[in-house]
């Protein structure tokens, strides 16, 4: 089964995306996430990511691409897998859709989450993750059970992201709004959109997703 998780930043894609692909023994892709590792590894990539991420806007196409479809052709993801912040764009959408030609493969559900404008910034700014295993929390909504130790791994440390701020959110919320959110109606008109209330709680927005998967909802 391989999933697209779309959705404004702060939506709950990542955490929901680490539970979805826990449970059904998925790869998750985030493209944050890689470009994060980029960006830390001081690779070719990350160096030209870094600034970019900063401000809140998104990399290039052919970058995130190349990165993508390097990643779905490896052996762990002919078992499923879920993209979590890909793709952001139309032309990602439909290099994507070549790349999956190429790869005999297909996008069984593209999973929306709505979450109003006003609720983001305040589920952004309250984020952290483990440094160990990169599970999500958030200082409101889903904080460790034992305060300081991650439920996934038992490590200890923790981080914030940089771009996880009032002023970047904002940029953020805009790209979203004007390049992101074109990719709606084009998974709507291919039949595999499927939108879940994002603004429910973590663990009703999980039933909402495995419902979903197990072939109700969608639009
Ligand atoms: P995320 O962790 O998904 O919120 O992504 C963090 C940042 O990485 C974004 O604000 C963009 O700068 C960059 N990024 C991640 N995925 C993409 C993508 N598919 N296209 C362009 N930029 C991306």
């Amino acid at each position: 089964m391989n999933l697209i998780f779309l959705g404004p930043p702060g939506a709950g894609k990542g955490t929901q995306a680490q539970r979805v692909a826990a449970a059904h023994g998925l790869v998750q892709l985030s493209t944050g996430d890689m470009l994060r590792a980029a960006v830390a590894a001081g690779t070719e990539v990350g160096l030209k990511a870094k600034a970019v991420m900063e401000a809140g806007e998104l990399v290039s196409d052919d970058i995130v691409v190349a990165i993508v479809a390097d990643r779905i052709a490896g052996p762990d993801c002919a078992g499923g897998f879920v993209l979590d912040g890909f793709p952001r764009t139309v032309a990602q959408a439909e290099a994507l859709d070549t790349v999956l030609d190429g790869n005999g493969m297909r996008i069984d559900h593209v999973v929306e989450m709505t979450v109003d404008d006003d609720a983001l910034v305040e589920r952004i700014s309250g984020r952290f993750s483990c440094v160990a295993c990169g599970a999500a929390y958030h200082d409101r909504f889903n904080r460790p059970k034992v305060e300081g130790v991650c439920d996934a791994c038992g490590g200890g440390e923790f981080v914030r992201r940089e771009d996880d701020n009032a002023e970047t959110v904002a940029t953020r919320l805009r790209a979203y709004h004007a390049q992101t959110a074109p990719l709606l109606p084009y998974y709507r008109e291919r039949g595999a959109l499927r939108p879940v209330d994002g603004m429910a709680e973590i663990d009703a927005v999980t039933r909402q997703i495995e419902a979903v998967l197990d072939g109700g909802g969608g639009d």
